[in-house]
């Protein structure tokens, strides 16, 4: 069929061997126009349709919703088709490490409408039957009256967590993590005495975030529902020095949750301006970026200072508070086992993982553009102008643009600058008072486009954003799930985009990873790791563990 088809076109030319110089003239007799053709292109043409019938057949483009649009139709993929494990997919972003694929771009389309964590949403469970007390429910309505069922990583991790068993909660971006672990955090604390007053403030629950800005987000969240229960929430941000710690800590009355970065609360802790010694609840959030590098050091000082429970037995005693553990995340903690071994027993452990943790999100649409660096400025710029204009007719929401380093965020913000385009910045490396407050201005909407390093890309809640600009392609795919997780939130007003402009051979690398896993419907490969011990072999924490196979599957 196909050899037929690419030959139709010769036979309808009458090919004439001596060449001319005009190529078409007509023939007296015959009507039709005669086109000559040099030979030695005509001979070109029969080695390329020769070697073209030994290459691996393309997925023909068939009609229908598709899940790959390539700029060469012949590599588009229908949503229906389903490629095997093994089966080897004609990538769009085969070659793109040479030169001649500059201008080459293919898209991984929107294949549903809701974020897979609204799926249970539409089920009959409620937060009740969840386990919550009637206080707890109603502090919640009081708080958020909009939230009324359960996401899927709610209904999984709220039971656990009440009944007492430490949890690693690993799932998709935006699927609703902090009221699964603030929720059981605040209805311990109900069943908690406050112990004899503490020289020191010494708080019951502690929430562990890597960045200031995720510490705000969660205090706000947190706040709310803390108050209507008569608890007291603190946030503790870094970047000022040890006298800002001290008045942060020093205000009455005593805090009940503390949340805070690493950073500042081992300050707080080396210069005794706060005592973990009555802690019943711990959670890390964002516990992959808590475990790298930049912050292990740091975390472990702080959990050398905690007490956790070996039991749910510990966590009972009122008077001799154990913490309660918690890690949640949007990607799996590579060596978390490790960190375990020193604070718990890992076996203690229930593991929550979503279906669709490290997936290619089904939901967002997401546009891979291969351009030389020079070509990149253009581009945003002829984006963010289109996407203004879409702003004036209808509803549409923010843009983020990411940076790979402090200094692109602050040269690309001069030349948006030069082109009249307003915007807000936010690295790293500004000064905590520079960056206080920017995003939640994003947030509240003051400015519609946000320059970022990957500082924002971490648990930030940004329902209002419609765009992400990769500027930089991430370095990690770790990095890009957390990027494009800005988008498509549970909760989001707009659909989201993500476009990723790639200009180097190692964003090759990763293009091609995304492309493959998108096309085979698998998740990123990896990333996949596990807490690693066997099942718990102590009954009173025969935690099952969920489904740590799911990971396969999108
Ligand atoms: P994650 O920590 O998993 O990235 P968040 O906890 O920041 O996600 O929640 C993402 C968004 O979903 C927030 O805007 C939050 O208000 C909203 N949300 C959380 N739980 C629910 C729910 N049960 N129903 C509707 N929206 C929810
Ligand atoms: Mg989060």
């Amino acid at each position: 069929m196909a050899a037929e088809g690419v030959m139709r076109p010769l036979v309808a030319f009458r090919v004439l061997l001596t060449p001319r110089r005009g190529l078409a003239t007509r023939d007296p007799e015959n009507p039709l126009p005669v086109v000559r053709i040099p030979r030695a292109l005509q001979q070109k043409q029969e080695l390329r349709l020769s070697r073209g019938r030994n290459l691996p057949r393309p997925v023909l483009a068939r009609p229908g919703r598709l899940l790959v649009s390539a700029r060469r139709p012949e590599l588009n993929q229908p949503v229906r088709l389903t490629l095997g494990r093994w089966e080897s997919a004609p990538l769009a972003s085969r070659g793109w490490k040479s030169r001649r694929a500059l201008g080459d771009h293919f898209s991984i389309e929107r294949a549903q409408r809701e974020a897979p964590a609204l799926r249970s949403l539409r089920s009959e469970a409620t937060f009740a039957h969840l386990g919550l007390e009637p206080r707890v429910l109603r502090a919640l309505v009081q708080a958020t009256p909009e939230i009324v069922r359960p996401t899927t990583v709610q209904s999984n991790t709220i039971p656990l967590l009440l009944r007492g068993r430490h949890v690693l909660c690993a799932a998709e971006t935006g699927s609703g993590k902090t009221l699964g672990y603030l929720l059981p955090l605040l209805q311990r604390l109900l069943s908690r005495p406050r112990l004899n007053p503490c020289p020191l403030p010494a708080p019951r629950g502690l929430v562990l975030v890597p960045s200031r800005e995720l510490a705000g987000q969660v205090w706000k969240v947190g706040r709310p529902l803390a108050s209507s229960l008569g608890f007291k929430v603190r946030e503790l941000r870094g970047g000022h020095g040890i006298g800002k710690i001290r008045l942060q800590l020093a205000t009455q009355p005593p805090t009940d949750v503390l949340v805070a970065t690493p950073g500042a609360l081992g300050k707080a802790l080396k210069s005794r301006l706060v005592s973990l010694q009555q802690l019943s609840f711990l959670v890390l959030d964002e516990v992959d970026t808590l475990l790298d590098e930049s912050f292990l050091e740091l975390v472990s000082y702080i959990l050398e200072k905690t007490q956790i429970a070996e039991s749910p037995q510990e966590l009972g005693d009122p008077f001799n508070p154990k913490a309660q553990f918690v890690l949640v995340g949007a990607t799996f903690p590579q060596g978390v086992g490790e960190l375990l071994n020193h604070v718990a027993n890992p076996d203690s452990i229930a593991t929550i993982t979503s279906s669709k943790l490290h997936c290619v999100m089904p939901h967002v649409r997401q546009t891979f553009m291969r351009l030389k660096g020079t070509e990149k400025v253009p581009e945003l710029v002829q984006i963010i102008k289109q996407h203004d204009r879409a702003c004036r007719t209808g509803p549409s929401g923010a843009v983020l643009v990411f940076c790979n380093s402090s200094s692109t965020v602050n040269w690309l913000g001069y030349i948006l600058d030069d082109h009249k385009i307003q915007h807000l910045r936010l690295q790293g490396q500004m000064p905590a008072s520079m960056r206080a407050g920017i995003f939640q201005s994003f947030q509240k909407g003051s400015q519609n486009i946000l320059i970022c390093t990957d500082i924002a890309s971490r648990g930030l809640d940004s329902t209002h954003v419609e765009l992400v600009v990769n500027y930089d392609f991430p370095l990690t795919l770790q990095d890009y799930i957390h990027r494009a997780g800005r988008v498509g939130r549970v909760g989001s007003e707009v659909p989201g985009t993500v476009i990723n402009f790639v200009t180097h051979p190692w964003d090759v690398n990763l293009v091609q990873k995304i492309e493959l896993a998108a096309r085979r419907k698998r998740s990123l490969p990896g990333l996949a790791s596990s807490v690693h011990e066997p099942l718990p072999s102590n009954p009173n924490y025969s935690c099952q563990k969920h489904d740590a196979s799911v990971l396969d599957g999108c």
